[in-house]
């Protein structure tokens, strides 16, 4: 593993992370399901139009997603962002593909998660968004306290706009250093994210089980488990 790349309180520094990281939690992607839902195209179960024709068939599936999520823990990979947070302060963020909070679990503060946050539902008619401590989980389909309106995963899905994108916008056209982990690179926006990094002379570094498709725009690519390379190659950047 090579890297002379020295990271100071002065670098502009912005993280990427994608399934790959939680995988090492034990989330699985959407594409490692299995069992029940196996005979489900993921892709058609996540959109706006499954939920109108299905809403109870949609919330049974992020039910156990959300079962799954809460079980979880962060890992290696996760705690050592978090230090890496604590040193670099406000010149640090982590931008997540991920709906799960393992992150926030890790102590991060500064987190866009432009897929939304699983823990979380919105209301269709309202619009207001509740944690899902305070909503009765245990109805087909859970309604609003406020409305009574049927509420949905406050996700992303197909088709939706992803979030924070001017925040994560400003933030790509200072960075100094941009960190991708356990993504691969062919969902977009995330992708293109790596080009405007480029496009503005930042330093790209990629951590991830496969060779990423967009490998070309990628300064430095550390094949592997994050959680078995992030914590060391943060320890020699920080050092
Ligand atoms: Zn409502």
């Amino acid at each position: 593993m090579k890297t002379d790349y020295k990271i100071n309180k002065k670098t502009e520094t912005v993280i990427l992370t994608g399934a790959g990281i939680s995988t090492d939690s034990g989330l699985k992607t959407f594409r490692g399901s299995n069992g029940y839902w196996k005979e489900y195209d993921v892709k058609e179960l996540a959109r706006y139009e499954a939920f109108q024709k299905n809403p109870e068939l949609i919330w049974e599936f992020y039910k156990k997603r959300i079962e799954k999520v809460k079980k979880a823990e962060p890992n290696k990979a996760h705690k050592s962002l978090f230090e890496m947070e604590k040193i670099l302060g406000e010149n640090f963020c982590i931008i997540t593909q991920n709906v799960d909070d393992l992150h926030q679990r890790a102590g991060n503060k500064r987190v866009f998660q432009m897929h939304g946050n699983i823990l979380k539902a919105g209301c269709i008619e309202c619009k207001k968004k509740f944690k899902l401590d305070k909503i009765d989980l245990k109805q087909d389909i859970p309604l609003c306290p406020l409305c009574k309106s049927k509420l949905r995963p406050d996700v992303v899905w197909f088709g939706e706009i992803p979030r924070f994108m001017d925040e994560i916008k400003n933030k790509l056209n200072r960075v100094n250093l941009l960190i991708v982990v356990g993504t691969s690179g062919t969902v977009y926006p995330a992708a293109s994210f790596v080009q405007i990094a480029k496009r503005n002379k930042a330093d790209v570094i990629c951590i991830n089980l496969d060779k990423p498709d967009n490998y070309r725009f990628i300064d430095e690519f550390h094949p592997g488990k994050a959680e078995e390379i992030l914590p060391k190659l943060a320890d020699k950047w920080l050092s």
